[in-house]
């Protein structure tokens, strides 16, 4: 495959089934597809080396899992029989049926599934991408950042956290308000919680999007007597200055800009819909790969499916979301190829496990519209240690030996009408 790369233009191959993404969604859905016919041609492109479980960084950033055991070889993870091709996709041409490879060459398809992820856009703040890792300014989105969140944690004795969360979409939208609970958990445990000023600053209007759950979630808000100053975005960061900027909306809808000195600075990046998608003829006006919230096929090129962080859906954009999606895609992109109707429909889950202290989770399960989905018959809106097993020790585990290889546990979803 590595042969012909310096020739702009030439073919690759040409795939069946083509896979954009070897993340969450890409493996799994490799996995399942197999699983259903172990002789399908399928085709993967997926430039890293590397395979991440991004929900445990946000335990990382607290000090509850090794970073290490976050990360696995992506040749480990690829199903047996999957072609990779080590490689990153630059265009999409639908109407083609073919993708374009960052080295120039093509790559053809019958059948398409585009689950690149999305795209963290730390550029679009100030002054942020260099000060990074550095002057107290940290953030768990990224793998090898999240251990200088726990650093940081650990060393501050008093001073001014402030916590960022972007506008929305965004993955795991509990993320911002994880990594202040956890760290205001092992300061309160350390007893200097009193001596930190923490702000949480949110540029949308509500503490979490599902109403339910937050008089939960307030009740640790209050007992970390953290403040919240929502539709305040950070626009720019000063790390040796130690200083950050927001912006917000004053009395008569102008816009104000508000200095703030910290000495640590979570910061949760805006995040937008990667290029390929962005540019190509799939993407919707706000750039993500446009598919019915249902089927999950394209709305306008029926051999294309959608899967996973990029799509148009309204769901929580979670590796949860994407064990529910694989199976709903996988059945209807095999009916598609018999000439079937699509048997299958995404009930918009998602799941957002809010580790609200160490040892204890809000497990927060609901669809489209907020409609509650709980997997178990508990209320949900209480923290509970069995949930925070379920984050810490189950769902990482699950995630590799049930997830990756197939084994569809946990994904019950609907019926066509
Ligand atoms: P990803 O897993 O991000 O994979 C995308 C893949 O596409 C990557 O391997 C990337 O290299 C590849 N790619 C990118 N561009 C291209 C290209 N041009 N060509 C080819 N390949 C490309 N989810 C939960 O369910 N529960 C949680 O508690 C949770 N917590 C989270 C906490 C944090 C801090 C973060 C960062 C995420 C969290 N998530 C959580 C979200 C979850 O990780 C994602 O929703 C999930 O990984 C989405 O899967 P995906 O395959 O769509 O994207």
């Amino acid at each position: 495959m590595h042969d012909n790369a310096q020739q702009q233009g030439a073919t690759a191959s040409n795939a069946d089934i083509l896979i954009i993404g070897g993340g969450a969604a890409g493996i799994g859905l490799a996995a399942s597809l197999l699983k259903r016919q172990p002789g399908l041609a399928i085709t993967l492109i997926e430039p890293s080396d590397t395979h991440y479980y991004q929900p445990a960084w946000t335990l990382v950033g607290g000090g509850a899992y090794d970073v290490g055991s976050t990360a696995r070889p992506m040749a480990q993870v690829m199903p047996k029989g999957v072609q990779w091709l080590q490689a990153a996709v630059q265009g999409i041409d639908a109407d083609g049926q073919r993708v374009t490879l960052a080295d120039g060459r093509h790559v053809g398809y019958r059948q398409l599934v585009v689950c690149p992820g999305l795209r963290l856009a730390w550029e679009q703040i100030e002054g942020l991408e260099q000060t990074l890792g550095q002057h107290g300014v940290t953030s768990n989105y990224r793998y090898d950042l999240a251990p200088y969140t726990w650093q940081l944690v650990q060393q501050l004795r008093q001073g001014k956290a402030l916590f960022t969360q972007p506008g929305m979409p965004i993955k795991c939208a509990g993320a911002p308000q994880k990594a202040l609970y956890l760290s205001c958990d092992y300061w309160r445990r350390s007893g200097v919680l009193k001596h930190i000023d923490v702000e949480f600053n949110l540029a949308g209007p509500a503490l979490f999007g599902v109403a339910t759950y937050v008089p939960a979630l307030m009740k640790y808000i209050e007992k970390y007597r953290a403040q919240l100053a929502f539709g305040s975005q950070l626009v720019k960061v000063d790390g040796p200055a130690k200083t950050a900027w927001f912006e917000s909306l004053d009395a008569n809808g102008a816009r104000v800009r508000q200095a703030k000195p910290f000495d640590l600075l979570h910061v949760v990046p805006p995040q937008v819909a990667p290029d390929c998608v962005r540019e190509s003829r799939l993407a919707n006006a706000g750039g993500w790969c446009e598919v019915d919230p249902g089927t999950l096929q394209h709305v306008r090129y029926a051999n294309v499916f959608g899967l996973g962080d990029v799509c148009s859906t309204s769901n929580a954009k979670t590796a949860a979301a994407a064990r529910k999606q694989i199976v709903v895609v996988a059945e209807n992109l095999l009916a598609l190829r018999a000439g079937r109707a699509l048997p299958l429909r995404y009930d918009g889950y998602g799941s957002c496990p809010l580790t609200v202290e160490k040892g204890r989770v809000v497990l927060a399960e609901f669809g489209y519209g907020g409609k509650l989905l709980p997997s178990f018959p508990w209320d949900s809106t209480v923290a509970r240690r069995s949930a925070w097993w379920l984050k810490a020790s189950f769902l990482p585990w699950f995630y590799w030996n049930g997830m990756l290889k197939g084994r569809e546990w946990l994904t019950r979803c609907s019926a066509a009408e």
